[in-house]
């Protein structure tokens, strides 16, 4: 149920509810915009929930319309924008983040995160630990990466997004990065969504590769459950019959979520499609059907990649994809 105050309540009629709440085995989240909603979550006495509506500060009681309590518009009717350090995702600008599939030495990830900056990226993306199909593939750095991240992070102003793949280094990770991402595999480890939860570091939230938009969307909300509001989400491609893409990129999927959550969404064309020259075209049209921003693999020298090279751009490709970008096409998504 999603309780919405009237507007000016005060804090002590709104912990009143929420003392209701809480005596009828309810638990409460709150989001504040303007006027305050209360969603009563959990499996508490109906009946209390009744009462309610004879409270004075109390504007409406309502049936909460998606499973997806707190990610829904009704609880929250004002986008969310996610600050990341200086960067502001789901604010008027689409962002870009870019670097590389891994970060491979310390000389790759400074050129790339250099070359970004100095064009548009205003995130610096890197795996520091890899989920690769194969064991005998390339596994990432580690520690040593999250050191280069920082460093090129630092030097070049850009803000550090890098996943995290198991609960045991949510610790190390967060000391490094300014956002976590949880990579496709792992949208629906609970187990690391809750921890990831107890922090305040924002999370990048990729849909699994298998994953229904309500599956994503309920991923998103163990977040929001468990306290930790800065959320993006990110599409990067679905599995189906076709073979000649990685990925089937899912751009009405994005359309769908923006009307679904009031979370920003951004896309991944990198991992979408698998296929560099289809990075471009597939950036502009997540754009163009209202994405917050991109995510895009770019390296010095794609051929020599150790993950991910088919697909990664090179600096130039790079510099002509944000060109293109800029305001004119963020323009067209907002005739919509
Ligand atoms: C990545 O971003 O490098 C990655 C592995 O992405 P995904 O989880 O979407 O496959
Ligand atoms: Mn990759």
């Amino acid at each position: 149920m999603i309780i919405t105050m009237i507007e000016n309540a005060t804090e002590l009629e709104v912990s009143q509810i929420v003392e209701h709440l809480a005596a009828g085995e309810f638990q409460s989240r709150i989001s504040q915009n303007g006027r305050v909603h209360i969603a009563a979550l959990g499996k508490g006495r109906a009946e209390e929930i009744e009462k309610l509506r004879r409270f004075s500060s109390v504007a409406d009681v309502a049936k909460a319309e998606q499973p997806y309590v707190l990610a829904s518009w009704q609880m929250k009717p004002e986008r969310s924008v996610v600050r990341v350090k200086a960067v502001e995702i789901g604010a008027e600008k689409a962002v870009i983040m870019a670097g590389p599939c891994s970060v491979e030495s310390r000389e790759q990830t400074l050129s790339t995160a250099r070359f970004v900056a100095a064009n548009g990226a205003v995130m610096l993306r890197g795996g520091a630990y890899k989920p690769r199909t194969s064991p005998y593939e390339f596994q990432g750095l580690g520690i040593e990466a999250l050191k280069i991240l920082r460093e090129a992070g630092d030097e070049t102003g850009l803000a550090v997004v890098t996943e995290v793949m198991s609960e045991e280094d949510v610790e190390t990770v967060g000391q490094y990065a300014d956002m976590f991402q949880v990579g496709a595999r792992n949208m629906q480890n609970f187990a690391l969504l809750r921890k990831l939860a107890k922090t305040r570091t924002p999370i990048l939230l990729k849909r699994g590769a298998s994953a229904t938009i309500k599956e994503w969307l309920l991923a998103a909300e163990y977040l929001l459950a468990g306290g930790n509001e800065n959320v993006v989400l990110c599409e990067r491609g679905i599995k189906t019959f076709e073979t000649a893409t990685r990925n089937t990129l899912d751009l009405a999927a994005v359309a769908l979520a923006k009307e679904l959550t009031h979370l920003p969404v951004i896309v991944d064309p990198s991992h979408g499609t698998g296929v560099r020259s289809l990075v471009a075209p597939c950036a502009k049209a997540a754009i163009a059907v209202g994405a917050d921003g991109v995510i895009v693999e770019v390296h010095p020298n794609p051929k020599e990649a150790l993950s991910d090279g088919a697909q990664s751009l090179t600096f130039e490709n790079f510099a002509a994809l944000t060109a293109q970008i800029a305001q004119p096409i963020r323009s067209i998504a907002s005739l919509n």
